[in-house]
């Protein structure tokens, strides 16, 4: 049972994934055993043209297979519904419609939709041109049956119970089958859409230079912060002549001391807080339930690291440093003031000889 389990939960979650070729064989080889069975029924019965019908059709559906190899799968769809079809039709006028052969029409409709998912684009129309055929079958065999006798009349009412019966339990049996494959592929699709759109919404909040996250996210960050109405701090820094860092040593280089810093502040920031990228060479750090002084020592601590580490660049040793202003949030502000207040402290702090934390 919990080996049962393991394998639905494998279907389900898409690591075993149901193929187009094996719904295509579930398919092909569920229709020969049945024919195969019928076979064997209709030798019984001593009704020597559906024996011999029974056994053309097991042996188109076996021989399907090397059009499954192909993946020709239209073509094995017409295949199926054309022989349903014939199958309906014949059994109708050998032995009559009360032998329940109809049903089949009622499964290929409903399952045929679903397969022709398998189809290219064009072919789309496929399953309404073949479940129009099929529809109409099921009628004219219908009244075909109503109104003329069967080559084979038969007498023993038991005949059609049983053939009634197992038809019956086939196409219920197919619709059920693939029933299951239609919701097993929904549940694929979600889980890989679910999965996607996680991966696409990570990669769209971050900044692809510095691995951080961008202002996008940091903006989420900030309503949530405000949300709930605790005090935090907000610390914006911008790296100190960085211009002079690009024109002196190139764009290049510029980049990895980008990188170098983005990575000291991070690895610097407590769990619960956040640090983006806000602009070009700025950084806003959100630390949550903060205060101004507990917010200054970790500023400066993160200032004087960056001051006394020197980036590598193509074997050049680039010292930086970085200014800082600090600003509380009191639940009364809005974020907007408070981001402006660190702003302000930072433009205090670099017209006050840079390098340097402002609160
Ligand atoms: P200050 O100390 O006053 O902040 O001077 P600064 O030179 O750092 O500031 P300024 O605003 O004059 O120049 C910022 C520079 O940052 C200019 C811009 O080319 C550079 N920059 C912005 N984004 C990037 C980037 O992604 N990569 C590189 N290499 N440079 C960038
Ligand atoms: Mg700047
Ligand atoms: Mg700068």
């Amino acid at each position: 049972m919990n080996k049962l389990n393991d394998i639905l939960k494998r279907i389900l979650t898409g690591e075993f994934p149901v193929t187009n070729n094996i719904k295509y064989y579930i398919v092909i080889y569920s229709l020969a055993a049945v024919h195969a069975i019928f076979i064997f029924f209709f030798l019984f019965i001593r009704i020597f043209p559906m024996a011999i019908y029974n056994l053309l059709s097991a042996v188109t559906y076996l021989s399907c297979k090397k059009i499954l190899q192909k993946e020709n799968y239209p073509f094995i769809y017409y295949i199926t519904c054309g022989e349903i079809i014939l199958n309906t039709l014949f059994t109708t006028l050998t032995i009559g419609w009360e032998s329940g052969f109809s049903l089949f029409l009622l499964a290929l409709v409903a399952a045929g939709f679903y397969i022709s998912y398998t189809f290219p684009r064009r072919k789309i129309s496929s399953p309404f041109i073949c479940g129009i055929l099929a529809s109409v079958t099921y009628f004219c065999s219908y009244f075909v049956g109503q109104t003329i006798t069967p080559l084979y009349p038969m007498t023993d009412k038991w005949i059609f119970q049983v053939l009634y019966v197992f038809n019956s339990v086939c196409t219920l049996a197919f619709i059920t089958v693939f029933s299951i494959l239609f919701m097993v592929d929904i549940r694929v699709s979600q889980n890989k859409l679910f999965e996607e759109n996680k991966m696409l919404g990570q990669i769209a909040g971050i900044d692809a230079l510095t691995g951080l996250y961008n202002r996008w996210s940091m903006e989420n960050f900030l309503s949530d912060a405000f949300a709930t109405e605790r005090p935090f701090c907000l610390i914006m820094c911008d790296i100190d002549d960085f211009k002079k860092v690009n024109d002196t040593y190139g764009h290049e280089c510029g980049d990895e001391v980008l990188k170098d810093i983005a990575k000291i502040i991070k690895n610097h920031v407590p769990e619960g807080s956040y640090v983006c990228r806000w602009g070009g060479e700025e950084f806003l750090i959100l630390l949550n339930e903060y205060s101004l002084d507990e917010s200054a020592t970790l500023a400066n601590k993160i200032r004087c690291f960056i001051a006394e580490h020197h980036s590598v660049f193509q074997n050049l040793q680039i010292p930086h440093t970085i200014t800082m202003g600090i600003a509380h949030h009191h639940k009364t502000q809005t974020i907007e003031s408070t981001i402006a207040k660190a702003d302000m402290k930072l433009y205090i702090g670099k017209r006050n000889g840079k390098n340097i934390v402002i609160t």
